[in-house]
């Protein structure tokens, strides 16, 4: 599977000592992990937080072939024991080896790269779509690569936009296979279950086009004072969106034109509260606000 795309913003994708000095694969995969888990989880399948404590590890010595002793996302992505089961190589235009030096925050925006998938090992049909699937809903929808997620504090900047891009090309898509296929191969009890309340799942994500918020409106829509410092308001939705302190953020906000913003929260009368909040109090617009559901049933 080839897909080419364009940056709209800077690109990051980690580095060493707070500065990127090239394009990290291992970056980008993380990212297209993260949504992958996101999209499982929102087809009713699972795959657990490969940084947590409940996370898939595979022993040969046990009987139980990998899928069992494996979440969806770690039968694709690798964990201890298991290796990712395809490589990714990034091209330039002219599919040489992408060489362009990136800038103090990540690579320039409007550059071309070429992601091609190698498999390694047999990769099934419904990965190949899941895969696809993830890197089109962060394009479509989210971003990918990023600065390790950080709360906002404050009216601080932290970085500019960053991670939004576009797909140009693509091809090698998988083709005999549809999200009911997928859904079946997910829930037939292969897989290890592993399922966390809090975790990403897309159908209680929000995710808002052609228009975004400033610090202080989202300091508004967590219940928090104009300067981010102090808690004035308890809504369930509120808690749930600022979450635990040390806990990535769970709202994301892009001024670039013509704006984008995405967030999750654990579940449906949340999520549904949260985009009430934002299209009475926040003047987001009901036709530019789409629920994970409504995303999900357009695959
Ligand atoms: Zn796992």
């Amino acid at each position: 599977m080839d897909i080419t795309l364009k940056t709209l913003t800077p690109l990051w994708t980690g580095g060493v000592d707070g500065t990127m000095d090239r394009l990290h694969e291992t970056g980008l995969i993380g990212s297209l992990r993260w949504w992958y888990e996101v999209i499982v989880r929102g087809l009713g399948g699972y795959a657990c937080d490969p940084t947590g404590d409940n996370h898939c590890e595979y022993d040969p010595q046990k009987p139980a072939p990998p899928e069992k002793q494996l979440c969806a996302a770690c039968y694709l992505f690798g964990c201890t024991g298991w290796q990712r089961k395809f490589k990714l190589i990034i091209l330039d235009e002219s599919r040489n080896l992408f060489s362009i030096q990136p800038k103090k925050d990540g690579l320039a925006e409007n550059i071309m790269m070429v992601w091609q998938f190698i498999q390694l090992r047999p990769i099934d049909d419904e990965e190949k779509w899941l895969l696809y699937q993830a890197v089109h809903i962060a394009s479509n929808y989210g971003v990918i690569g990023g600065r390790t997620p950080r709360k906002p504090q404050g009216n601080k900047k932290v970085g500019g936009d960053s991670g939004l891009f576009t797909i140009e090309n693509e091809s090698g898509i998988p083709q005999e296979i549809d999200k009911e296929r997928v859904m079946k191969w997910l829930k037939i009890g292969q897989f290890r279950r592993v399922t966390h309340e809090e975790w990403p799942d897309l159908r209680w994500f929000f995710f808002i086009q052609k228009q975004h918020l400033k610090r202080k409106k989202i300091n508004e829509l967590l219940g928090l004072s104009e300067d981010g410092k102090k808690q004035i308001s308890h809504n369930g939705f509120q808690k749930a969106l600022r979450g635990k302190i040390g806990v990535s953020k769970k709202i994301f906000s892009f001024e670039k034109p013509p704006g984008r913003m995405w967030g999750y929260l654990p579940n449906q009368i949340l999520r549904e509260r949260t985009i009430s909040y934002l299209r009475e109090n926040l003047g987001i617009q009901a036709e530019n606000i789409k629920n994970g559901q409504e995303v999900l049933h357009e695959l």
